[in-house]
């Protein structure tokens, strides 16, 4: 059985009042340990949120470069995570892939990267609205996937977490039907289980995409949904609670 994962992706917001709000919310609001949290905060206040943080509530990044350390003004290296105490790494997010131009290549090269340092990569895949609408999504979804197996090795992906983040459902409230989701899931799980059988039935597939209180549970109630990577409502102390609760 696959442990559930509930990954909340802040995105660029918080600040240290908001942060030490919302930590002592969810703090007291977690107090299970049957599926596995995880909140990623901007990296300027991971120290901040580990802190703060209980033994039930992991704390991961948004992103990492792909370089071990030297002159990359700007960027944060995996050891200074490690430093800090961070277990995940979100890779691939459409925002990256979109506003900063990440290429497959190089989240292929942060994921090496991740898993080398020992830390677990959620590789975010998923198309737009124009690439369903043209029937283009497993085709998407396959190349994004491909370009990390072909260079990290299907290895790789013995401790790493995939989300299906469908671009058209992020933050804009609407989500993917359980049925779509399901169908997405079950097509990666089968393009990874090409490769390895045992990985493809271990490794978790999260939804990401307007996940909210009141449609996680029917969400995650798929056989190939393993949680949720959330973002608007992982902002909320009692929405996300929820929807940690509703991965139980
Ligand atoms: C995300 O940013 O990964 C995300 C899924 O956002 P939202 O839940 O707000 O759609």
């Amino acid at each position: 059985m696959r442990r559930a994962l509930v990954a909340g992706n802040w995105k660029m917001n918080g600040s240290t009042d908001f942060i030490s709000e919302l930590m002592a919310e969810l703090v007291a609001g977690i107090q299970t340990s049957d599926v596995d949290v995880l909140v990623c905060p901007p990296a300027v206040y991971l120290s901040q949120v580990k802190s703060l943080s209980s033994s039930l509530i992991s704390v991961g990044a948004q992103n990492v470069s792909e370089n071990s350390e030297g002159a990359f003004t700007g960027e944060i290296s995996l050891s200074m995570l490690n430093d800090l105490g961070c277990n995940y790494v979100i890779l691939g997010h459409s925002e990256r892939r979109s506003l900063y131009a990440e290429s497959d290549a190089v989240v292929a090269d942060k994921f090496i990267a991740t898993v080398t340092a020992g830390l677990m990569p959620i590789l975010c895949v998923g198309e737009t609205l124009e690439e369903r609408e043209e029937g283009k999504t497993l085709e998407v979804v396959g190349r994004q996937l491909k370009a990390v197996i072909d260079v990290a090795g299907i290895e790789a992906f013995a401790s790493a977490v995939i989300a299906y983040e469908p671009i058209w459902a992020i933050g804009t409230g609407k989500t993917a039907t359980p049925d779509q989701a399901q169908d997405v899931h079950a097509a990666i799980r089968a393009m990874i289980a090409e490769h390895d059988a045992k990985t493809a039935s271990a490794i978790r597939i999260l939804y990401g995409g307007s996940v909210n209180a009141s449609n996680a549970a029917e969400l995650f109630a798929n056989d190939d949904v393993d949680g949720g990577l959330v973002g608007g409502a992982s902002l909320k102390a009692n929405d996300f609670i929820a929807i940690c609760h509703a991965a139980g």
